[in-house]
């Protein structure tokens, strides 16, 4: 198995250049901080590995698979087992601290910042693997209703778009 240096960046599709700045120590410090208090507040408890799983999505420069956090961790921490880290990724995807997205299989930092766990949006770059996410409460509320008029009860919801960001169409402009 591949070793984890310190600093590296974990394999892909994270494996790119940091698009916003997102993996830096000051962001990632903060984002920690304020997991803490969050689940502070509700009574529960930042245990050290929930803490370690945050922080490697957080360092992340993109969307990173439980096994990306998993190789990531295992440098320092030979022992620990797939089961740790999905019983962590749960735990933060309850409380709204990160979201998976099914279409990468992989999971991203939530920056809205809220209390609890939302619906989320997503635009993704099929170029570079960049995730944005929207803040759409009418979309999921609408997708809720018309689930209800069907005698369905939603339980999850990430709406995932696939497309090219900015940079990439501009660079696909380039090129072509
Ligand atoms: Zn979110
Ligand atoms: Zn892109």
């Amino acid at each position: 198995m591949r070793r984890q240096r310190e600093g590296e960046t974990p394999a892909s599709p994270a494996e790119r250049e940091p698009k916003d700045g997102s993996g830096s120590g000051d962001l990632v410090a903060r984002g920690l901080a304020e997991a803490e208090r969050r689940i502070g507040a509700r009574g529960g408890r930042l245990t050290r590995w929930r803490r370690e799983v945050l922080r490697v999505i957080l360092e992340a420069s993109g969307p990173i698979g439980a096994y990306g956090v998993l190789e990531a961790l295992r440098g320092e921490h030979p022992a620990l087992t797939p089961p740790t880290v999905y019983r962590a990724l749960d735990f933060l995807m309850a409380h709204g601290l990160v979201h998976r997205i099914s279409h990468l299989a992989a999971f991203v930092p939530c920056h809205r910042g809220e209390e609890e766990a939302h619906r989320a949006q997503f635009l993704i770059c099929r170029g570079c693997g960049r995730t944005i996410e929207l803040d759409l409460p009418d979309l999921a509320a609408l997708l809720e209703r018309r689930a209800a008029s069907e005698g369905f009860a939603i339980e999850a919801m990430t709406v995932e778009a696939e497309g090219l960001c900015a940079e990439c169409r501009l660079s696909a402009g380039r090129d072509g």
